[in-house]
């Protein structure tokens, strides 16, 4: 019989791995349904779209492992929902499903964000 405990190792916020340009602290949350808002530390928030200016190569790959790491959670979840509904727990699978469909929802969003093929570095 499956354990809770699976359920309590799941991180709330996404693995940001971004700092605030406005006071350095780093990004720990972001949230939106409609577009990616990255919360500081420090009480600030900043869009996605306000971040990526052109010409920031760095951030840009730090924002495809962010998209690698959520597609990750994203199965993750997935396999949690998979299993909770597999060993009677209709709830928690419904809870799980809920966080891959709004995961699934912020990936599409960043995808869209990011060009489709990383910059090349600029001759300098
Ligand atoms: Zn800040």
């Amino acid at each position: 019989m499956v354990g809770m405990s699976s359920v309590d190792r799941i991180p709330s916020a996404e693995p940001v791995t971004l700092n605030c340009p406005r006071c350095g602290n780093r990004f720990s949350l972001m949230a939106g349904l409609k577009w990616i808002t990255l919360h500081c530390t420090g009480g600030h928030s900043c869009r996605v779209e306000e971040l990526l200016e052109p010409g920031s190569p760095d951030l840009e790959s730090r924002l495809r492992q962010l998209l690698r790491d959520m597609e990750q959670k994203g199965g993750y979840l997935k396999n949690v929902a998979e299993d909770a509904r597999l060993y009677g727990y209709p709830e928690v699978a419904d809870t799980f499903q809920r966080e891959a469909a709004l995961l699934e929802s912020r990936i599409r969003l960043l995808r869209d964000l990011l060009p489709d093929e990383p910059a090349p570095p600029p001759a300098d």
